[in-house]
This record gives structure tokens, C-alpha cells and sequence, in this order.
């Protein structure tokens, strides 16, 4: 297993204990688990009230090693059997805290048990950078999936994008504009299009991550790069919006907050802004309160988790892409190359690892 001992510490691989399985526990050995930008600023320290040691790894699939007699079926009824390949959710609600008594329809709970997240003391595996997972809880979320484990692996990134654009209602006929072609940035393009958006606008670079937009279902694409200023790529998006007046929604999938002004610029009058890309405190943004919100009636909508049901429909959604889904993955690496993986995340990197532009890359415990 990748262990992290701290901020700014080098990740090391170690041995991993046999997790024990109790009743109501199911083991996982893990095909995949993917590389996001939040694991590098796990490894950077830029999570306020983060824990260490970690053995990082929140994007899981893998097979089912071991299933306790009483976890008996995934989140949606069907039977969990050993050899099962299965995605999990990461966060575990306790069910007992005022937060999940209060069942509100955000995901809430003051004591999430996270896969990649917890600290060795209060669970016996860590996350997805190592050969088993352990769901420790009967409430656990695991859906069992006959996708490849290369789509399958993008049900939790997904499940952002499509938690916030279900929050927000994005409906078919819509317009949206998405700011960012990461990968969270071209799985929200995707989710649109499952919506039925009818005008999909995506900001973002390189040209390979633009032509995956288009082929995802992005009508129009801005680069980044062909288009540095920031007030012509506003110019540029409003002229391709319907009659020019701004979009329904305006995903923010970058995690810069330089962003999010220009992406308020682009909301039409009554939309909705999704903060999607800021899973770390990498600092603040100036707008302008009248002319980004008020004036537009504007509507915020800051996704931190997602439900259940968010994500079963992220994994329906990648099941259904398929090929185009296992596309945003470009490198499959073992678990002694888990650095080199989060090093090509940080900007100024040129996203290249062993000569192919990054996109999606994923940890293969088994390499
Ligand atoms: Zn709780």
C-alpha cells in the first residue's frame, strides 16, 4: 500500500496487512484506483483540518475478495457475491449523528469514514493505492457493475458533475458551459449531454482534452491557450450561448480560483453556477456581488459530496459511455510510481508523464 506520513513526505509503498473481515464487512481487492488533483493536494497539505498518515486512493474499483454474512446486497438490492467486480463510495455515514438524522438531500454527516482519507488507527485498510479496500460498515455503498474496471473507475468523479447539475436542474433544452476539460471538467460535459443539454460549451486545453469535449458532447470548444485573455474567451462564450444572452448553467470544473468570475460573466439571467473544483483552499476569488449575482438573479450551487443516488447515475452514465469513458484514461501505473503520478497533476508540468499527455491516471495494485 502508498503511504503518505505528511504533508510535503515523500509517498512510499509498504506491505499491507491482511485486513480482517468482520459480519458486516466487505473486502475489496482493487483492479483500479485513480489519481485526482485532491490526492495531490493531500500530498501538498492544502486541506484544512486534514489527517495524517494516509494511504490516499478515493476512486475505487475492484473485485469482491471476501463479503461478511450480513452485507448482503449493494445500494441497489443486488446481491453482493464474491468475484463481483464493484465501485465503492468512498464516504461511510455513521446513520447516528444529528447531521444524518437530520436526512437532508446533501449528502451530511459529522463523521464520514472516507476511502483515502482515514487515518490507519480508525480503519484497517486505507484507500485504493494498495491491493484490498475495506468497506467496514454494512452501510457502506458499493454497487456491483459489469462495466470495465477503466470506465467503471470514473463512476466517482462523475458523481460531482452529476450531483451538481441534478441539484441544479439542469434540463434537457438547457445550455451549459463548462469551464475546465479535466477530467472532472469533460465528465460534466458528458452528464450534460445525458441531461439533454441542447448547447454544451467547454473552456479548456490542451487540443487532444478538446476533442475529447466534442466527442463527449461538447458543441463548441474555447482554448485556453489560442485564446489567453480572459474578457475575449467571455466574448467568445456569450456568442456561442442561444441568442447570446449567457447559460443555464455554468460549471466550474478548474479548481483556479481566477475562474470564477469569468465564468459568472457567462451565466444567463436566472442560471446557475456549479462549483465543482475546489476540493482544497488554493485561495480566493474577487467578484463583483451585483454584477455576478444579484443582477442575474444568479444561483450558487457548491457540491462537497453527492448522494447515492448521484452516484449510481454517474456509474450508469459511464457503463453506457463505455469506450468513450475508458478514453480519459491514459496511464496505468504501479503503485512505486504513485509520486510520479501526483507530481504530473501539479500545474507548470506540462501534464506529461513517459511522453503522453495526462489524463486520467490510475493506480494498478496488481502491476
Ligand atoms: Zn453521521
Amino acid at each position: 500500500m502508498v503511504t503518505l506520513d505528511g504533508p510535503g513526505a515523500a509517498l512510499d509503498v509498504r506491505e499491507q496487512p491482511m485486513p480482517k473481515v468482520q459480519r458486516d464487512n466487505l473486502l475489496v481487492r482493487v483492479e483500479l484506483s485513480g489519481v485526482c488533483a485532491t490526492d495531490l493536494h493531500i500530498c501538498q497539505g492544502d486541506i484544512p483540518g486534514f489527517r495524517y498518515p494516509v494511504t490516499p486512493g478515493h476512486e475505487v474499483v475492484g473485485t469482491v475478495a471476501e463479503v461478511g454474512a450480513d452485507f448482503t446486497t449493494d445500494v441497489t438490492g443486488r446481491p453482493v457475491r464474491s468475484g463481483d467486480r464493484v465501485v465503492v463510495m468512498p464516504a461511510t455515514p455513521d446513520g447516528t449523528c444529528p447531521s444524518c438524522r437530520r436526512a437532508r438531500p446533501v449528502p451530511d454527516c459529522d463523521n464520514f469514514d472516507v476511502i483515502g482519507f482515514s487515518v490507519p488507527e480508525e480503519r484497517q485498510a486505507g484507500g485504493g493505492w494498495g491491493q484490498y479496500v475495506l468497506c467496514n460498515s454494512s452501510r457502506a455503498r458499493v454497487f456491483v457493475t459489469e462495466a470495465t474496471p477503466e470506465a467503471a473507475v470514473l463512476a466517482e468523479p462523475a458523481s460531482t458533475p452529476v450531483e451538481g447539475m441534478r441539484r441544479a436542474g439542469v434540463a434537457f433544452g438547457d445550455s451549459v458551459l463548462v469551464q475546465g476539460t479535466g477530467t472532472i471538467g469533460l465528465l460534466a460535459v458528458a452528464a450534460a449531454r445525458a441531461l439533454g443539454a441542447a448547447r454544451i460549451v467547454a473552456i479548456g486545453g490542451p487540443e487532444r482534452r478538446l476533442r475529447i469535449a466534442e466527442e463527449l458532447g461538447a458543441d463548441t470548444t474555447i482554448s485556453i491557450e489560442g485564446t489567453p485573455d480572459s474578457e475575449e474567451r467571455v466574448r467568445l462564450a456569450l456568442a456561442a450561448s442561444p441568442g447570446g444572452l449567457g447559460f443555464d448553467a455554468v460549471a466550474e470544473c478548474v479548481g483556479a480560483p481566477a475562474v470564477l468570475p469569468e465564468g459568472l460573466s457567462c451565466l444567463r439571467k436566472g442560471g446557475s453556477y456549479l462549483e465543482l473544483g475546489h476540493f482544497s483552499d488554493v485561495g480566493e476569488a474577487r467578484i463583483n456581488p451585483y454584477r455576478h449575482l444579484l443582477a442575474k438573479d444568479a444561483r450558487l450551487v457548491a457540491v462537497s459530496g453527492y448522494t447515492p443516488e448521484s452516484f449510481h447515475r454517474a456509474l450508469l452514465m459511464v457503463e453506457r459511455l463505455g469506450p468513450a469513458a475508458e478514453s480519459l484514461v491514459t496511464h496505468r501505473l504501479p503503485m512505486s510510481r504513485a509520486q510520479e503520478a501526483v507530481n504530473a497533476l501539479a500545474p507548470g508540468r506540462q501534464y506529461l508523464l513517459d511522453g503522453t499527455e495526462v489524463g486520467k491516471i490510475v493506480i494498478d495494485p496488481r502491476l
